[in-house]
Parts: C-alpha cells; structure tokens; sequence
C-alpha cells in the first residue's frame, strides 16, 4: 500500500476508535463532481449506454479526448492514438507491463508518486530514482538527465505539476531535457499531465510533446478526470501516444478488465466537451488554501518548505526535527518517525520516503481551511514539545 493509503487507512481506524484525527493523506479533490457531469452519467444509463463498449473506450470519448488534446496542448491525434482506461493509473500500468522488459530501467524524479516504481517493479522493470533538489525546485535538470541514462534506459517519467512537490516544469525547461532526449532515440517519456489544471500564481501549462514534437513518436502523454473535475471514484483517465503502443496497452486491457464504466464514459464526454469555468474556479479555492497552509508551515519551527506552483501538495522538509526527543522519550531518527509522531498528535500524513525523498511529509490541501488550520495548529504544537 501507498503511503497516502496507508496513513489514510490508519486515520480511519483511529476515528473508528473514537480518537480525533484530521487526515491530509488522500490525493484528491475535497469537491463533488459538477452537477451537469452526473447528469450526463443519469442520461447515459437512461439512454441504455449500459452495455461493454469497445475494450479502450468508446468513438465518442476518443472524439472527446482527441478535441481536449487540440484545445487545451494544440497536439493533434487522431482516434486510434488515444486509449481510455479506469483511471490514469491503470493507463500507466498497461504502458509499463506492456513495453518492459525484465532489467529495462525507467527513470523516476524523485520525490515523485509512488506508483511509477511499483507498476515498474510489477513489471519486472527497475526503478532508478532521480533525487532532484529543493534549490531547483525539485525539478530534473538536463546534465542530471544526461548522466543517468544508459543502454537500458526505457522510460523517463515526468510529472508536471508534481504530486507530492508541485514542481511545474516551463516551457524552456522541458525543451532542456527534450534536447537530451533527442540525442538518446531508445528513450521513450511518459509526460504525466493529470495536475494540469490546477496551477497557480497565473503559471501556464506545458507539455512535452507540445514542446517538442520531433520527439512525438515517443512521447505518451497520460491524463484524465479524476482531479481536474473531481471524479476519482468514476475512474477514468487516458493517454495519447504512437499507434503501436496504444495497440499493446489494448490488448492488455482487453484480456483484463475490458472497458472502462460504459457510464464514467458518458460522464467523461460531459465533462471534457462542457464548461470548465468550474476548472478554474476550484483552482482558484485550492490556491487560497495552499497561500494560508505555506504561511502556517513556514512558521513552525524546525520545518521547511517552498510554495507549490501547481496540484494540492505541500512537500515539507522536517529535516530540522530529526534528532530530537518527542514527549514520551523518543528520539525522532527519520521521516517514518516523524509521521509517527504527528499521527499521535492528530494529524494523518504519508512520510517522503515513499515518495523516493527524505526527510520529507505530504500534506494534502484538498481539505477544508477549517481543517487546515486545525491540522497546523497541532503540527505547530507537537513541533514545541521536541526536546
Ligand atoms: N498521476 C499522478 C501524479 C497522480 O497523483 C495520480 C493519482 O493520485 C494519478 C496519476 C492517477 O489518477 P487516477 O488513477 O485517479 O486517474
């Protein structure tokens, strides 16, 4: 299990045993998915849309997608570039177990989301973690890509913005890396957009394949609905990339779970064809929040952090409490102990390790500012009672 589930896990438990615990460990939207979506889904089911569809998604979502990519990045694809799935991360996994083979190296930034090394463990691959660091804004830079790519290089992964970071990678950042990539034809990059709405201080977005198209044939750019329109339990995410490869992640898909929901599909086209003022409205609500929780981290004492520049996490350093003794004698030796610790101060949080980055925690601010605040204030002080 993940670190975010984990700690989520062990918040429930705690509740259920009637112990007070604010939990910042899930990676998703605190909202409801928009009314007008799950009417679509309501007129879906009425209109029959009820049966298997074909196994990578429908003509019509694959329309859908392919006119979100033209909009939204200007990349053109056509349907059979593009396959759906029940959620990004099952895209990712048919990507992986369909192209690795046993030793094939996939690169990984580090700190990044935990499942890019366990579907490529799954797959007989071998994660090489990146670590990237804080005064780059934990983002790769281009000789560090350089270096670590060797003949069994098969993927690098991008996450831009970055769970658990919030790094955004620039236009003239990505083209950066795209030069090295171009020099090293057996490389091929998953480019991660699923945070792409949620950016703030007016940032815009890019993505690798815009940026670079001489790199188009190698390129799968992954996304889907779960946070940009709050429908994680719908389950429904997507990728564009080279013909050949979307033919292997079908036929992986169509001899395990087959399509995904006929409904979440229908749902889905709702939500990429209709409005999306909404998009920016809730991007606007996560960017409040995350101005008040980087003023409150920063002024604990012993912790760290930079402002994320897009999706809802807080990446804090807690390198300043290692080494210290919490009240009941025990001296905090890593970031585990650190979680440790706050879980018996009230709050739930998945350590950095997991992440592939220590001595780190994740706070998720897809929460009510009432609970934010309420969580900092426990942080702040279980922070004055190290000794
Ligand atoms: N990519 C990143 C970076 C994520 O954090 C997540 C979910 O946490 C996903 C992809 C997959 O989301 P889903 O499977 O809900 O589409």
């Amino acid at each position: 299990m993940s670190a975010s589930a984990t700690a989520a896990q062990r918040a429930r438990e705690l509740r259920a045993a009637g112990i007070d615990i604010i939990e910042l460990a899930q990676g998703e939207p605190d909202f409801n998915t928009p009314d007008h979506v799950i009417e679509a889904a309501y007129r879906a089911m009425r209109a029959g849309q009820t049966h298997y569809t074909p196994a990578d998604g429908t003509p019509e979502l694959k329309a859908a997608i392919v006119a979100k990519f033209r909009r939204e990045n200007g990349l053109e694809y056509k349907l059979e570039n593009i396959s759906a799935g029940a959620g990004g991360k099952q895209v990712l996994y048919n990507a992986l177990m369909a192209t690795l083979d046993p030793g094939d190296e996939v690169l990984i930034p580090a700190p990044s989301w935990v499942a890019y090394a366990d579907i490529t463990h799954f797959s007989e691959g071998t994660p090489v973690w990146l670590a990237t660091k804080p005064e780059n804004g934990f983002k790769l830079r281009a000789a560090e890509l350089e270096a670590a790519i060797t003949p069994r290089t098969k993927w690098l992964m991008l996450n831009s913005p970055s769970n658990p970071s919030g790094a955004v990678y620039s236009a003239a950042e990505l083209r950066e890396l795209a030069a090295v990539l171009e020099r090293q034809p057996h490389v091929w990059t998953i480019s991660d957009d699923m945070y792409e709405h949620i950016l703030y201080d007016g940032r815009s977005f890019a993505t690798l394949a815009a940026v670079a198209p001489q790199l188009g044939n190698r390129i799968l750019t992954l996304n889907g609905a779960s946070k940009t329109y709050a429908m994680t339990g719908w389950r429904l995410g997507y990728a564009a990339g080279p013909v050949e490869l979307i033919r292997a992640m079908w036929r992986l898909q169509a001899q395990s779970s087959l399509n995904p929901s006929s409904i979440s599909q229908a749902a889905a086209i709702a939500a990429l064809n209709g409005p999306q003022d909404i998009v920016r409205e809730r991007c606007a609500i996560f960017e409040t929040r995350r101005n008040a929780i980087v003023k409150w981290i920063k002024a604990v004492p012993g912790l760290a952090c930079e402002s994320p520049h897009g999706a809802f996490y807080l990446y804090v350093s807690c390198a300043g409490w290692l080494g210290k003794k919490t009240p009941q004698g025990k001296v905090l030796a890593n970031d585990a102990d650190v979680v440790a610790y706050l879980l018996d101060s009230g709050v739930a949080l998945p350590n950095g390790a997991g992440y592939g980055l220590s001595p780190y925690f994740r706070i998720s601010f897809a929460s009510s500012m009432e609970n934010l605040e309420e969580a900092c204030k426990r942080i702040d002080a279980a922070a004055r009672k190290l000794g």
